[in-house]
Parts: structure tokens; sequence; C-alpha cells
């Protein structure tokens, strides 16, 4: 059975009181939606607070990024067994790191082996730029991100990865893709990769998320597409109602599905 994640990415945004009210504004509501796996990843210095508020729910919390290394001379950094304290999951590999903070394949990959390391759930984000797009290089950006982002990842370690299917074009811009283009990145070119590095049958249960601009007036089509198994969601999950709206279209297709199985 299809069970859809949807996870909110707060970026650089909300101190750790503006944080506070958010998780508890949206925490009553998201226990209404038990078939949907969801989370939150604040800012680093928010996630005490927020894991705190969220002990016992069902809304998970992740990190934006960490740090390879286990401990040492790294000033600024975050490692990885101190996530996992807080944490059941990380993102690995946003746009932002990518075009801001110098990440490359490389990095994605020595984080996502770290993260996996101390046992983390992991969301790895690929997606192509505008240029990219409009040259038609697409799949071959997006191929070339997974091929060396999971360089090395065991079928048993791909259970706990999330693809985030992000065109960097669409985050935060509000044009997300259209959900036919999105499901065919998804089913024409991250599964059958994935089908090729971990076997089918685990391909076919690993959740491939899209993210771009996705706002409660497009979800339910975006989650409606056979290929896309929930989101990953900037903006709109800085507002607690929009937020719960987006994880309600989850639950809403999910009944959909489920009726039509039936
Ligand atoms: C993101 O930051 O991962 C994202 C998808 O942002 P937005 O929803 O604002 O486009």
């Amino acid at each position: 059975m299809r069970r859809f994640f949807v996870a909110g990415n707060w970026k650089m945004n909300e101190t750790v009181a503006e944080a506070e009210t958010l998780v508890k504004a949206l925490l009553p509501e998201l226990e209404k939606y038990e078939s949907v796996d969801k989370a939150v990843c604040p800012s680093y210095l928010a996630v005490p607070a927020v894991a705190g508020l969220c002990k016992g729910s069902s809304l998970k919390v992740g990190a934006q990024n960490l740090f390879w290394e286990e401990s040492g001379a790294f000033t600024a950094e975050v490692a990885p067994k101190m996530v996992a304290e807080l944490c059941d999951y990380v993102i690995v590999g946003h746009s932002e790191r990518r075009k801001y903070f110098g990440e490359t394949d490389e990095t994605v990959n020595r984080r996502l082996k770290a993260a996996l390391g101390a046992g983390l759930l992991v969301i790895v984000c690929v997606g192509e730029t505008l240029e990219e797009n409009e040259a038609g290089q697409t799949e071959a950006v997006v191929t070339r991100q997974l091929r060396q982002g999971l360089a090395d990842i065991t079928p048993e370690q791909a259970d706990s990865i999330t693809i985030a299917y992000e065109p960097v074009w669409a985050i935060g811009t509000g044009r997300a893709a259209t959900p036919e283009d999105a499901n065919h990145v998804h089913k024409d070119v991250i599964r059958p990769l994935l089908v090729e590095m971990f076997g089918k049958e685990r391909a076919e249960s690993m959740r491939i998320q899209y993210g771009g601009s996705i706002k409660p007036n497009n979800a339910a089509e975006l989650f409606a597409m056979s290929d896309i198994d929930g989101g990953l969601v900037g903006g709109a999950s800085l507002k607690a109602d929009s937020f719960v709206e987006i994880i309600k279209a989850a639950a809403m297709v999910t009944i959909i599905i489920e009726e039509s199985e039936a």
C-alpha cells in the first residue's frame, strides 16, 4: 500500500519561539492524518524545542544538513550522531546547499553515508536548474546526481532513503512542475535507476517526493500521479494552515487509491 511522506523544509526561517508556535499549531491538526508520514525540518537551533514538542506524536523531526565527520575541529558543523540524538530525518543535497555552499555529488554521498551510519532516515535531493532544463539535460543531470550521490549504497541502506526530485526552477518561484512532467522524471528516470541500483522490489517501495512550489491548490493533483509519493515543501510549510492542507491532500489521495484498489 502506498504511504505518502510529506516533509516541511523550514530553511533559514523561524526563530526558536516562532518554531514552537508553528509546531504547536500543527500538532493537533496533523494527528488527524495518520495515514500520511510527516516531518518538519527546522534550523538546528530550533531542533531541540521542536523535537521536544513532537515527542510521542506522529510528526517527525529532521535536520536540513549534517557533516560527515564524527567529531573534531570543524567549527560550526554538526556531526551525524548529534543530529541522530534529536532527529529521525536529515536532508542532504538540497539545491540551496549545492548553489550557495559548494555541495557536490561527492559531498552529498559522504553526508549520506555518514547519516545512514548514524541510523538516520535521509532525504536526498536532486533536480536540474532552469538552464539544464531548457538545454534538455534533466535526465542526464538527475541520473548523474543519483549515481554519484548514492554511490556504494547497499540495497538494505536504500530502505532508509527518500529521494526528493526538486527542479531548481520550481523552488520558491510559485511555478511548480506540472504533475505530468514531475511524474515523468519520477517514473521514467528516477525509479528505473533505483531499480538498477537496488532491485525492483526495493525501488518500488522507495519514496520519491516532489518538491518545488507545492501549495494547497496543487498538492492533490501532484500526489495523484503514479510515482509521486509525497512532497518536500518549503514556503507552504511555514504556515500551519497551508502545511496541514497539503498533508490533508495526501490523506485524501490515499483514500482514493485505497478505494480504487479495493
Ligand atoms: C524546498 O525548499 O525544498 C522547496 C521545495 O521550497 P518551495 O516549496 O518553497 O518551492
